[in-house]
Order: C-alpha cells, then structure tokens, then sequence
C-alpha cells in the first residue's frame, strides 16, 4: 500500500519528512520496509537513508539475527538529532516542555501567571524557554524550535479569539511570532490550545488508536479539533472548531461572542466558576472547583447536570455531522469534575454512532492537565522539520514506539487540596 511517495526529483524534500515520518510513527523500519510503505523506489529509499543518516535524524542499528544469514538493519530517529520547546498558555499558568524528535519528554517547567497581557507574557515565555535550556543544554543547531499554544491563537501566529473576556482583550491583533521569535532566535509555531492538545493527543495519547476522532477540549472555554483521516481541519482562516460557540440552546445564556446559548455558557471551566461565584481571572481556579466537588455543594452539582445536559447535544450534532471513530475529551478541567460529566452524559441518545460493527466507544476521557497542549504545541516545531502526513500516524496493526510522554507526567498544578 502506497502512501503517497514521489520519485520525482521535486518530491525530494517531501519524500525526506515522508521517511522520516514513517520510522517516528513505526519506531524501527527496515529500508524494504520503508519502501513498501512508501511506494517510493529502493533505490529512492536508500539515498534518503543514507543522507538522514549522515545528518544525524536518524540512526541505522542492526536487527538480532535468527543465525541465518544477515539481519536487515532497522533504521529509528535519533533523539539527538533535534529538539523543540512546547509552550501552553491558559489564564494561570505557562507551561513549558522540552522533547526530543523521537517524543521523549525531557524536561518540563511551570510558572504562574498573575499578569495575562502580551507584556507580562513574551517575557515569561522566554524565560522559562531559556532557564530549560540552560538546564538541559542543547546544541544550537539542533533546536527545530519553539510551538506556542494559547486560546484564540491561530497557526498564522495572530490572535482572532472569538470572544471578548479578561483573558482574550489583550491580545487582538497581537503578532505573537513576529514578537517572540526575534526575543528568542528560534522559529515560532502557534496554534490554539484545543487545536494543539488535539494534535498532543494524536501523537502522544488516546489518539494514537484513532485515524478519525473528534477532540473536545475543556479549557477556560471550550475548543477542540477535528482530525480527519489523521489532519486536524484547520477550515478556510485557522479558525476551525470553535466548538464551545455552538449553539445548544435557543435563546439561552447570553454569550462573550455576542450570540445566545452556546456551550461554553453551560459546560466549560468559566461557566462552573461563575456557578460558585468564583472570579475566573483569580488563580487556583481548579482548586476552588475540586473544593466545591468534595463539599458536595449544590451549585457545583447543578452545574454539572445542566454541563452534561448540553454536553449531550453537542456530541450528537458532532456525530452526526463527522461521523468520528470516537469523541475524546480532555482538558485543563478538573479530573473528578469531568468524570462526573462523562458519567450524566451515558447512555448517550441516538445518533449515527449509535450501533457501531466495531463496538468502540462512543466518547473516551483523555488527558487531563497542562502537559498534552504544551506537547502538541512542541509537535508543531518538531513536525514542521518531519511531517509529509499526518496519515502515517494511523498506519494500522502498528504499535508505535513513540514514548508516551504524557503517560508519565503527574499534574502536580491540580493536586487535591
Ligand atoms: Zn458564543
């Protein structure tokens, strides 16, 4: 089965990000492997392993043999071979990961945010990128560079948020990489939180069994993504999946965006916080929700069912609409918070999901936690240099040997009081 190589010579450099993104998502390929999977020519195959090599992404190591003849030699990326920063803005906290190109986690930094204006901000981003560095160092030449993801954010790195709130004010209009790439003399990528948790997700997380998922993000608000056949849809300007303005109740809860009844107004962080008169601008936001929850307070418990009412509607309009293999649903929200959601939510009503041949779940929890944006935002910078297509990411009966970084990663920001 081929996936779309080029033996033609323009297709050089795409045919390169192709290879390299077969070994990632299958850990160790042979070069017949590799030129199976590809449909590009072994002697294609070849030219372009020997000049990864040389460059040092990848590494070739010989398979143990069975005492017959000569194993083949299985090529995998080199994780020295390049590094990206990963970098997730919310209303508290930045949040800043280093990985390698093969996706191990190496070191991650997180500093509260008190002051969410551009001004406060670019500093504190460039701070915690140059204290990582000088705790890990890293050679120069080998850093692809820094993603950046922020709500509102799009991946033309300007701010175009949808709604007007404390947060999102300061930043209309913001050129965030013309700002912050000359602070820091790396390449910037940006995307939106939801947008790159998404992708954090396809990489690191449950997304990985998926080549068709819908993505709902808890954050303040609510975002997502929709990856199909493995690519986030970006829509026409970036703006895709602003799930969180879809209307689920007629003439409902006046909105940030202007429009009445959108969903953020029901189940998103903002919308609890405000259900126990919690200002959304003051930290320990997820403490104060994780407090109410364990006192059983009758505010929190009424957010959660009128959260899990609208909830409902707006999984069955994005099923029927996408068809997906699944819904995840992840986020910055409380764990135990969510859990309850997802527990009113089932059994969900009729949809087009609703009698599947391959029994999978209709919505599955993923994530929880600052770590899968600030990877996905890391993604951006690593996938620039390597990704042809998303799509061999969901080569099946394959198991991937990227590591599970976020398996590993303990959200010690939303600790249980
Ligand atoms: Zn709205």
């Amino acid at each position: 089965m081929s996936f779309g190589g080029t033996n033609l010579d323009q297709g050089h450099a795409y045919n390169r990000r192709l290879v390299l993104e077969a070994i990632r998502v299958h850990g160790a390929l042979s070069r017949a492997e590799l030129t199976r999977l590809t449909g590009l020519a072994p002697q294609t195959i070849s030219n372009i392993s020997a000049a990864l090599t040389e460059v040092g992404l990848v590494v070739a190591e010989r398979r143990s043999g069975n005492g017959r003849g000569q194993p083949p030699a299985d090529l995998r990326l080199n994780p020295k071979g390049g590094y990206a920063f990963g970098v997730s803005i919310d209303n508290r906290r930045i949040f800043t990961v280093l990985v390698d190109i093969a996706g191990n986690l190496l070191d991650e930094l997180e500093d509260r945010l008190y002051d969410t204006s551009p001004e406060s901000v670019l500093p504190r981003i460039a701070s915690s990128i140059t204290t990582l560095r000088k705790q890990t160092p890293l050679p120069v030449d080998r850093i692809l560079g820094a993603g950046i993801a922020m709500t509102g954010l799009t991946t033309h790195g300007n701010f175009v948020g949808l709604a007007f709130d404390d947060f999102t004010s300061h930043w209309y209009g913001f050129p965030f990489e013309r700002q912050l790439e000359p602070m820091l003399g790396i390449p910037i990528f940006t995307d939106n939180d939801a947008r790159a948790a998404a992708i954090g997700e396809a990489f690191y997380g449950k997304g990985r069994k998926f080549r068709d998922f819908v993505y709902i993000y808890f954050g303040v608000g609510i975002g997502g993504s929709i990856i199909n056949s493995g690519q986030p849809f970006r829509g026409s300007r970036g703006r895709a999946s602003e799930f969180g303005h879809m209307i689920v109740e007629a003439g409902g809860r006046l909105c940030s965006c202007g429009n009445r009844g959108c969903l953020e107004q029901y189940t998103s962080m903002v919308s609890a916080l405000r259900a126990i008169e919690h200002r959304a601008d003051n930290a320990n936001t997820q403490e104060a929700l994780l407090r109410a929850f364990d006192d059983g307070d009758p505010r929190i418990l009424h957010w959660i069912d009128s959260a899990a009412i609208h909830l409902t509607t707006a999984i069955i309009n994005l099923e029927n609409i996408f068809d997906p293999e699944t819904i995840l649903l992840g986020g910055i929200i409380p764990e135990p918070l969510l859990d309850a959601i997802m527990a009113r939510i089932e059994p969900l009503p009729r949809s087009v999901a609703s009698r599947r041949e391959d029994g999978a779940s209709r919505i599955v929890k993923s994530s929880i936690g600052p770590a899968i944006p600030a990877l996905g935002a890391a993604s951006l910078a690593l996938f620039d240099a390597t990704s042809a297509s998303f799509s061999l990411l969901f080569k099946k009966n394959v198991v991937s040997s990227v590591p599970a970084a976020i398996d590993r990663f303990q959200p010690a920001s939303v600790a249980r009081p």
